[in-house]
């Protein structure tokens, strides 16, 4: 054993919020009300000739339209203050290429939520084994579920807090997502086994040791396009389909450029409702399996995927429109569908909590080349369950999915390991340079 070695941690939890109606109607206040200050800021900073945009002109900016708007004035001041800090820095990942610029946050799309950006404002409190209190600016207190210990309270100090929060609405209400930094022991390094894993098309997560994590339901429908709605049950699936023709049919009955009606709203909520339940079965299942495999292996390599350039690609430009584009979109919405981004970023904070490692590697063509041989057969093999070797050699077959994993772990292996650097990965070989056909 060497020295004790202690690190941050930070990570967010969420919990449920117990919210009477009348205080779910002020969160949406505020929430509209941050929404029409993104709007209202990025108006003026569009309109100002760019030598005039500062963040102390935006500050003053943001304070004459609270006293101007006197519906704006529900929303917290510090929150109109994070909406500040939040465009600044939307900008800035434009400006290092992270992001799109920023634009206007519809009514209908943009993601409802409001940042209390200062952990003291809170005053969490445990009142019952499993019910928390906090405290919400404008709003009051409110009950939230309980379920892990939070440094409040005697449990807190400088190295152990709660630094903030943001509340989000989803489908099924609103929600607090706690910003929690602890100072933890290091761990060990975990001495086991390498591994290579591929988002599959017949297996959600394939490994390279021949197993597979499995959340029992078919990826694909029995046409090959992706099932959006698997993690709903048979009666839910038949709801949706019931509500998405009824929305269908009273949106029929609107005209161009007329509110939508209450009615049609509700329905929307509805759906709204099944899809989060659908998300939240997907997440508690990431959860499950990351964890079982951050405990279990020392290192744990995937492939290098930028989904949002994959989007953009398949779309192409004006210009340039892409082909197969529908195709290439249904492989899209299924690989959002398995939201692989978030199963790595699971990944990478749960490896190093373990003592492992999260390497990525830069995977082109990890589908098409045998992982037997190294002989790469050109051509889509979308959607194609089983690999066949071409090599006339070789002539190896199996599960396609494993395959790629086995390709992944390999590029590991001889040296081929991607590291992000200002937005666009570039590739590094560290040990040993031998080419990736030679096994
Ligand atoms: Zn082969």
């Amino acid at each position: 054993m060497g020295e004790l070695a202690w690190e941050k941690r930070q990570f967010g939890h969420r919990a449920r919020l117990a919210l009477t109606p009348a205080q779910a109607r002020l969160m949406d206040d505020q929430a509209h009300a941050a929404r029409t200050m993104w709007n209202c800021l990025h108006d003026w900073w569009t309109m100002l000739p760019k030598d005039k945009r500062s963040l102390a002109a935006a500050d003053a900016a943001i304070r004459q339209a609270r006293k101007e708007i006197d519906w704006l004035a529900v929303l917290p001041a510090q929150a109109a203050q994070a909406v500040l800090k939040s465009y600044v820095q939307a900008w800035r990942n434009c400006w290092d290429r992270r992001a799109d610029e920023p634009n206007f946050k519809a009514r209908l799309r943009a993601v409802m939520s409001v940042d209390i950006p200062q952990g003291r404002d809170l005053q969490i409190k445990r009142v019952h084994r499993r019910w928390g209190m906090v405290n919400i600016p404008k709003v009051g207190r409110v009950r939230f579920r309980w379920t892990r210990d939070l440094p409040v309270g005697k449990l807190a100090n400088r190295e152990n807090r709660i630094t903030g929060a943001r509340l989000v609405k989803d489908g099924l209400g609103w929600h607090i997502a706690f910003r929690v930094q602890t100072l933890e022991l290091k761990p060990e390094p975990h001495t086991g086994p390498e591994i290579g894993i591929d988002a599959g098309v017949s297996l959600p997560l394939a490994l390279s040791d021949g197993n597979h994590q499995d959340h029992g339901r078919p990826a694909r429908l029995p046409d090959g396009t992706a099932d959006r709605d698997k993690w709903l049950n048979p009666q839910e699936k038949a709801k949706l389909l019931r509500l998405e023709q009824r929305a269908a049919h009273r949106k029929s009955f609107r005209k161009p450029k007329e509110r939508s009606s209450n009615r049609l709203n509700r329905t929307y909520d509805q759906i709204k409702q099944l899809r989060a339940k659908a998300t939240r079965r997907v997440v508690d299942w990431q959860h499950q399996t990351t964890t079982h495999l951050a405990r279990t292996y020392g290192t744990v390599v995937v492939e290098q995927l930028n989904i949002t350039n994959m989007v953009k690609s398949a779309k192409g430009t004006i210009e340039e429109p892409g082909t197969n584009v529908a195709q290439k979109s249904g492989l899209n919405r299924s690989i959002s569908q398995e939201a692989w981004g978030r199963t790595v970023t699971m990944l990478t904070y749960k490896t190093g909590r373990y003592g492992g490692t999260l390497v990525k590697v830069p995977a082109p063509n990890t589908s098409l080349r045998c992982s037997a041989c190294g002989f790469l057969t050109p051509g889509s093999r979308e959607g194609q369950a089983t690999f066949v070797c071409k090599n006339p050699d070789c002539g190896w077959c199996g599960n396609a999915d494993w395959n790629a994993a086995r390709n992944i772990l390999h590029l590991y292996r001889i040296g081929l390991v991607a590291i992000p650097a200002a937005g666009r990965a570039v590739v590094r070989r560290t040990r040993g340079a031998k080419p990736a056909t030679a096994r």
